[in-house]
């Protein structure tokens, strides 16, 4: 049974920790693999070396940054197909997806290549007789990233390009369930030049986490999971005087206006409910129909849903992979069966879904339940599976008060051919990502993503220039170079310029 160890200083450990976790092959339902579970004592070793490097680091040139950077890119570019396998093979998403995900993490790093102007600071000249005032941005210390199951590649990569550019050092702790394209990375990271220690990987779970939240030379923690995790992880750093970026779960809504094309909006609502089995914190998990939208977006989007091509996500011909395991999966089936039990009704029901050669993967054929309203479990739970929950409203105004009245605000998107109803939705949603017939509206790299409400905790979204900011801290200097014989004697009020 291959072993996934941690990564310290620049190389593979194996730590003081013996506890392991199985690593599944979610395509077949065989485990493939045992990671390890790091102790407290091994978040320590991980958190001295990146300490110890932070000394070198941080005073390393913004040249010889960019210079890392730039060849981290590279090796991240040449090398997309096997970290876009290890992701597949692990996640059980198809490998095409996966690939999406590498892009959307490159792209991150491509942001962040750009440290020398996005560090730049402001000057103002003669502020006062003989002053000038000048700012500048300086990195915090040792980095946290703790992070979910559904995005290896690609949420790590929200969060350590853009640290280490600003000049700090990271531990890695990244999700149990699928550990191994870290190992990859921390690789790339070393043939890239970066020196040892500046990025580590600890493997775990709860010990590990609350170690870094509680360790006093973690600076700065990031984390993306969950939303009774983010509030845990928000509490527990900020009491410990870290600074914490906590993004949590979601559930987003698409509404569908009577006047949007209706082979346009289900093409995209399937795509965006079932792709990567519905294991995005953006995926779309509640179509509000609006007014006369209603039947016809059903019977458009069930033929869609049965069309789906479920399977292994090595497979080409695959459009859906598997869930991550099989305890997801009877989850995610418990809450389909609720949603009968509770009066809606399973226009398409994916739990019967049997993938020939695959009966033991953990498969759930693409769900859409008809007529759901707010009070029942598969609209108030976040289902994270291939389940389309459809709720019916009469007006946008209607639609929108929906929407507010969730507890998340992560996404949400508007299927419309009117640029007047378009703005009010986006005008009047509580929700921090919003898509206009965009289905899935994550930001480019140079913008930055983050939900309200119960989908973030902290006040930082993340990447992009928030990420800059959250990664590094401003110093602001005010200087005077007086000649020795221009000295006035001290004056006792408070300084004001002149
Ligand atoms: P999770 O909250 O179970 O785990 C996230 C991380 O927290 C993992 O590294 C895990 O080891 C750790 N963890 C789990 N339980 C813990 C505990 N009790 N104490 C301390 N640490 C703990 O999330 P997941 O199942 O891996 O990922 C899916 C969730 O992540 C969904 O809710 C999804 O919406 C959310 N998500 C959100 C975003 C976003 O940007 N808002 C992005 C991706 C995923």
């Amino acid at each position: 049974m291959r072993t996934v160890t941690h990564w310290i200083g620049g190389k593979p450990a194996t730590g003081t920790s013996t506890r392991t976790s199985p690593v599944w092959n979610p395509a077949t339902g065989q485990q493939q693999a045992e990671v390890l579970l790091g102790s407290a004592a091994d978040v320590d070793t991980a958190v001295q070396a990146a300490a110890a490097a932070f000394e070198t680091w941080s005073q390393s040139s913004l040249s010889q940054r960019t210079k890392v950077l730039f060849a981290f890119r590279e090796l991240v570019n040449a090398r997309t197909q096997e970290l876009a396998e290890i992701v597949s093979d692990e996640h059980g998403k198809v490998v095409s997806d996966a690939r999406g995900e590498v892009q959307r993490g490159l792209e991150v790093i491509e942001f962040a290549c750009g440290i020398p102007q996005l560090l730049k600071g402001e000057y103002s000249d003669q502020v006062s007789s003989g002053v000038d005032l000048f700012s500048f941005r300086e990195p915090l210390g040792v980095c946290a990233g703790i992070t979910p199951f559904n995005f290896p590649a690609m949420v790590p990569m929200w969060m350590h390009p853009m640290a280490i550019a600003c000049g700090n050092t990271f531990v890695l702790k990244p999700s149990e369930r699928d550990p191994s394209t870290s190992t990859l990375v921390a690789e790339l990271w070393a043939e890239a030049g970066l020196p040892d220690g500046v990025f580590n990987v600890v493997h775990g779970d709860k010990e590990a986490v609350d170690a870094l939240l509680d360790h006093p030379d973690v600076a700065a923690v990031s984390f993306v999971g969950s939303t009774p995790i983010a509030k845990y992880i928000h509490q527990r750093g900020t009491a410990n005087g870290k600074r914490v970026q906590a993004l949590g779960g979601a559930k987003n809504h698409a509404i569908v206006l009577p006047d949007a094309g209706i082979d346009y909006a289900s093409d995209h609502l399937v795509a965006a409910a079932f792709g990567s089995a519905g294991e995005r914190c953006m995926a779309i998990s509640a179509a509000v129909a609006v007014g006369g939208a209603a039947d016809e977006l059903v019977a458009a989007v069930s033929e869609k849903a049965r069309g789906v091509k479920v399977g292994p996500g090595r497979a080409p011909e695959s459009e859906m992979g598997p869930v991550i395991t099989a305890a997801a999966r009877e989850r995610i089936l418990g809450l389909i069966g609720s949603g009968a039990e509770q009066g809606a009704t399973l226009a398409v029901d994916g739990r019967d879904l049997s993938v020939p050669g695959h009966e033991e993967g953990f498969f759930v054929g693409p769900t859409v339940i008809d007529d759901v309203s707010r009070d029942m479990d598969v609209y108030r739970e976040e289902i994270f599976g291939p389940v389309l929950s459809v709720v019916r409203a009469s007006t946008v105004e209607d639609a929108i008060a929906l929407i507010n009245s969730n507890p998340y605000g992560n996404g949400t998107a508007i299927f419309t051919s009117s640029g007047e109803a378009a703005r009010q939705f986006q005008r009047g949603v509580k929700v921090g990502m919003i898509g206009v017939n965009v289905p899935i509206p994550v930001p480019m790299a140079y913008y930055s993503f983050g939900g309200w409400k119960d989908s973030l905790f902290g006040q930082s979204h993340i990447y992009g220039p928030e990420g800059i900011a959250f990664y590094s801290r401003a110093k602001v200097v005010t200087s005077r170079w007086p000649h020795v014989e221009q000295a006035t004697g001290a004056s006792y009020h408070f300084p004001t310029a002149t």
